[in-house]
C-alpha cells in the first residue's frame, strides 16, 4: 500500500463559509456549552429540552402520514395547500390581501430570511440591518458579500426604531429594512403607529419592508402584534414566517416568505421570478410538514397559545424581578414577547471582565450558565438571557448569575442604582 502522507490530494474544504459562519449564533451557543463542566452543577438553560409542542401540531401531522398526503414531491414554491392556507391565515389582519401565489414556502424562517438576501442582494448592494437583531441575515449577507449597515433602538423609549439612524445609513444602494417584530432580542412589539411610520420613511427613502415575525405567537404584553402588512398599500413588504417559535417546533424547519406587492412592483422589478428561480436550486421543507399546515394554523385552539403565553409572562416577571438584586446589569424594558430578557452590561463596574464574551464565558467556566454574549446579536457588551424554563430552574440560574456579579464586581460599589432602567 502506498503511505498516505506521500499523496498529495486534490482536494480541500472550502473557506468561502468561515466568516459567515463564525457570526452564527450555534458558534456562539456551542463554544459556551462546550465550556462547562460536564461533571459540575448542571448545566443551565437544559439544552435537550423543549417546552411543550402543540398537541394540535402533532395531530395535524399524523394526519398527513396517514393519509399519504405529504409523500411525494411537493413543487419547489411549496405545496399549494400550505401556500393557501398561509395566505389565508395572513389574511386575517390585512387589509390588502394575499393569494396563494404570493406566498413561499421554506425551510424555516431562516431559509426565508435566505430567500429575501439572495432574491434582493446585487453587486454594490446593502442592506439596513437591527443592531441588535437576529443573526441570521447577517450571517447570510456576509455570505453573499452584501454590505451590512446598522439601524439602531432607543432603550429609553422601550427600544423604538431610531429613525434617524435608518436614515443616516440609507443611500442609493440601500434597497431593503429588515426589522424583527416581535423583536429578539429587544422582546417588544411595535405599534401600529410606529409601523406606519416605518412604513411612510420607507417609502420616502424608496426601500422595500422585509419584516421577521416568527414570534407573533409568542406575545403576552399589553401591545398587540400588528403586521407590518398591513402597510403594504404604502411600500412593498416581504413578511417571513415560521411555525418553528409559536408552536415550538423549530426542528419541523417549515416556514414562509409572503410578498405584499404594491402595484405590481415585484412583478416589474422581478422579484416574484427570482424567488422561484432561488427555491427551484434549494431544499425544501418537508412536504409532510407542509401537508400538515393548514390543520396546523387553523385548528390550534386559541388557549394553547394563551397557555404558552402565561407561562412566558411568569418566567419574565420573575426573571425581571431577579435582576433588580443583580449589580451591573440594567434591564431597560420589562419583555412583552418572545422567550428572553435583554440586559445592559456596565464592565466599569467589573474587575477583570473584558467584554460581554469574557463575561459569558467565565460564567460558563465559573457557573456552567449560559447567557449569550450581545456581540452574538451585533451589540458589544449586552447579555440575552433566555427565561423559558420552569421557575425552580430559572432561580437556580439567576442565584448563580448573582453570585457570579457580585464576586466580579468592584467591592463595595457594586451598584444597584440604575438596575431597573426607567421602569
Ligand atoms: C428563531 C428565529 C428565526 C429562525 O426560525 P426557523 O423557523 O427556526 O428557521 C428567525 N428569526 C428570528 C428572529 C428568530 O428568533
Amino acid at each position: 500500500m502506498m503511505n498516505q502522507k506521500c499523496i498529495e490530494w486534490q482536494f480541500s474544504g472550502s473557506e468561502a463559509a468561515k466568516e459567515a459562519a463564525a457570526a452564527s449564533l450555534g458558534t456562539y451557543t456551542s463554544e459556551l456549552y462546550a465550556m462547562c463542566d460536564p461533571n459540575g452543577k448542571p448545566i443551565l438553560p437544559p439544552r435537550s429540552e423543549s417546552p411543550e409542542t402543540s398537541p394540535a401540531a402533532e395531530k395535524a401531522v399524523v394526519k398527513a402520514v396517514l393519509c399519504g398526503t405529504g409523500n411525494a414531491y411537493a413543487p419547489s414554491i411549496g405545496l399549494p395547500v400550505a401556500k393557501r392556507a398561509v395566505a389565508e391565515y395572513l389574511n386575517q389582519n390585512l387589509p390588502k390581501k394575499l393569494t396563494a401565489d404570493d406566498v413561499f414556502m421554506t425551510v424555516g424562517c431562516k431559509q426565508a430570511i435566505e430567500l429575501a438576501v439572495d432574491i434582493l442582494a446585487k453587486p454594490k448592494a446593502n442592506v439596513l440591518l437591527p443592531r441588535p437583531g437576529f443573526p441570521w441575515d447577517v450571517v447570510r449577507s456576509i455570505y453573499k458579500h452584501l454590505e451590512v449597515r446598522y439601524y439602531d433602538f432607543i432603550p429609553e423609549k422601550d427600544f423604538e426604531i431610531d429613525f434617524d439612524s435608518v436614515r443616516k445609513m440609507v443611500d442609493k444602494n440601500t434597497f431593503a429594512i429588515f426589522i424583527i417584530n416581535p423583536h429578539n432580542p429587544n422582546g417588544n412589539t411595535y405599534s401600529e403607529c410606529h409601523l406606519k411610520q416605518l412604513a411612510e420613511l420607507a417609502k420616502e427613502l424608496s426601500i422595500m419592508v422585509v419584516s421577521d415575525e416568527v414570534y407573533r405567537w409568542t406575545v403576552f404584553g399589553s401591545n398587540p402584534f400588528v403586521p407590518m402588512g398591513k402597510f403594504s398599500s404604502i411600500v412593498p413588504v416581504v413578511t417571513l414566517g415560521s411555525i418553528s417559535k409559536g408552536w415550538s417546533v423549530p426542528g419541523w424547519r417549515t416556514g414562509w416568505l409572503a410578498l405584499h406587492d404594491l402595484d405590481g412592483v415585484f412583478k416589474s422589478t422581478k422579484i416574484l421570478q427570482a424567488a422561484k428561480e432561488f427555491l427551484e436550486i434549494n431544499s425544501k421543507p418537508p412536504t409532510v410538514i407542509q401537508a400538515a399546515i393548514p390543520d396546523i394554523l387553523e385548528r390550534t385552539p386559541k388557549e394553547f397559545f394563551d397557555k404558552r403565553g402565561s407561562f412566558l409572562k411568569d418566567k419574565v416577571d420573575f426573571g425581571y424581578s431577579k435582576l433588580k438584586h443583580i449589580p451591573n446589569l440594567t434591564c431597560y424594558m420589562k419583555p412583552e414577547a418572545c422567550t428572553f430578557l435583554w440586559t445592559e452590561l456596565d464592565l466599569s463596574c467589573f474587575v477583570s471582565i473584558e467584554d460581554d464574551q469574557d463575561f459569558c464565558k467565565k460564567l460558563a467556566m465559573e457557573e456552567n450558565l449560559v447567557v449569550l454574549p450581545g456581540i452574538a446579536f451585533s451589540q458589544k457588551n449586552w447579555l440575552r438571557h433566555s427565561i423559558d424554563m420552569d421557575t425552580p430552574t430559572l432561580e437556580d440560574a439567576f442565584e448563580r448569575l448573582k453570585s457570579f456579579c457580585e464576586r466580579h464586581s468592584i467591592t463595595g460599589e457594586a451598584s444597584l442604582k440604575n438596575v431597573n432602567g426607567v421602569n
